[in-house]
């Protein structure tokens, strides 16, 4: 077995530099089942981090339809096949709107990417809206949304971003529908600026859970005002689902659905396939005739027989074992278990989330709300000595991101609780 420093210097050698991994002590993964994974050295860890494999690592439903597929037909997408059918019309179904038609991707980067060329195909604009603290994906035409990792020559002109909602801090001093209306203003703004320059305004696009951006609590109904600017001047919504969809929020099985906003088009991904790279956009039949009829697309790999296979298996798994209710009742009890230990520890500043999806923003100083991002990284690290996997995230980077497979249960939500209780006392008052 190759020592952690021995791989580090390979995987530099053979990937080059800067290729990222998690923890000062990085972990060598080999083995999960479930909302467990071990290191190659044995010592077991609970998952709290990933919603790749969203019903469980290795879940043997998932694993017995890839297999059974990868032994029966695979090939690329250009000849008829049942399953890519069965699958969009069974995840066409999952929406309250009439989005009926998906194009299948392998990424969600390729899924906006997509999307984006669909907003343009329908107002023959280009100028695209997004939050100042996203991440869409890698392509180079959606890595320009990104103002995080902005290309080397800068934003792209047709690219406007807003702030990104903060439920603890408000754009305009108070949350709420005040807040939305603050939002609402900057899109249109943005919108106001893009067609002054001439590019024209073609797409707000959003993640509805705001994931990256530290997932602020927002009320059904809160994107209204924004979304009302958006159509007004004619542009799309798209809505990123790559990480709040599949039932995750407990709620409603979409993030969007959550929040009550209605989208033109649907982009999703990471937990589609628990693990295999399956990725989505879907949107209404008019649109999907106007994008089909204006650009040629084809995916060599996107909606092959295993993908379609993987993520069938994975509609299965999340129905048939309630995992939608089970991300509800333990998304709930972890937060209340947050929120007891906020009243111990003067660092937790505000404890937030829907489902499982949560955490609690660390902060120095409750008043001042001054942002405790080297603790946060103190308290991460901490953590996976103890066993236990998270990060962190948000736009001061000081959130702990707790998003763990969906089959977690009570007494996991408790570990975890246990462990961040003792690592807080061990760590001491937050400081950076
Ligand atoms: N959209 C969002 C909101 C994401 O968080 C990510 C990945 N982190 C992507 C898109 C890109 O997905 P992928 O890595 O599958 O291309």
């Amino acid at each position: 077995m190759s020592s952690i420093s021995e791989m580090m210097t390979r995987r530099a050698r053979l990937l080059g530099p800067n290729v990222s991994t998690f923890y000062d002590e990085p972990l060598h993964l080999v083995r999960g089942d479930g909302v467990w994974v071990w290191d190659a050295a044995g010592r077991k860890y609970l998952d709290c981090y990933n919603n790749v494999p969203h019903v469980g690592h290795c879940h043997p439903r998932v694993v017995e339809a890839i297999c059974k597929q990868a032994g029966t037909f695979n090939s690329h997408t250009r000849y008829l096949h049942d399953g890519i059918l069965d699958y969009v019309e069974r995840l066409t179904a999952t929406f309250n709107s009439d989005i009926s038609t998906a194009i299948m991707t392998c990424t969600g980067s390729e899924a906006n990417d997509i999307a984006l060329r669909m907003a343009e195909a329908v107002t023959g604009k280009r100028g695209v809206i997004a939050t100042d603290h996203t991440y869409h994906g890698n392509t180079t035409v959606v890595a320009q949304l990104s103002a995080t990792n902005p290309p080397t020559t800068g934003d792209g002109a047709h690219v406007r971003h807003v702030p990104a909602p903060d439920s603890y801090r408000p754009l305009g001093g108070v949350a709420g529908m005040p807040h939305a209306q603050a939002f609402a203003d900057k899109v249109q703004e943005a919108i106001d600026d893009l067609n002054a320059s001439g590019i024209g305004f073609s797409a707000l696009i959003l993640c509805p859970a705001f994931l990256n951006e530290g997932f602020p609590m927002l009320e059904a109904g809160w994107l209204t005002p924004a979304l009302d600017v958006v159509r007004k001047a004619g542009g799309l919504f798209i809505a990123d689902e790559v990480q709040p969809g599949f039932a995750r929020n407990g709620e409603a099985f979409w993030g969007h659905q959550r929040i009550k906003a209605e989208p033109d088009i649907v982009t999703m991904g990471k937990p589609m396939g628990n693990g295999h790279p399956v990725a989505a956009v879907a949107t209404t039949a008019g649109i999907m005739a106007t994008f089909r009829n204006t650009f040629r697309y084809f995916n060599t790999f996107g909606g092959n027989p295993v993908s379609c296979a993987a993520a069938m298996a994975v509609l299965d798994v999340i129905e048939d074992e309630n995992l939608q209710e089970n991300a509800r009742i333990v998304g709930a009890h972890a937060r209340a278990g947050l929120d007891k230990l906020a009243q111990k520890h003067e660092c937790i500043g505000d404890v937030r989330g829907y489902g499982l999806f949560f955490g609690a923003e660390l902060v120095i100083d409750r008043t001042t709300k001054a942002p405790a991002t080297q603790h946060a990284i103190r308290v991460s690290n901490e953590m996976r000595k103890r066993g236990v996997l998270m990060n962190k995230l948000g736009v001061h980077y000081n959130t702990l991101k707790i998003r763990p497979p969906m089959p977690f249960s009570i007494a996991d939500a408790d570990f975890m609780l246990a462990t961040l209780d003792a690592t807080l006392d061990h760590l001491g008052p937050a400081f950076d």
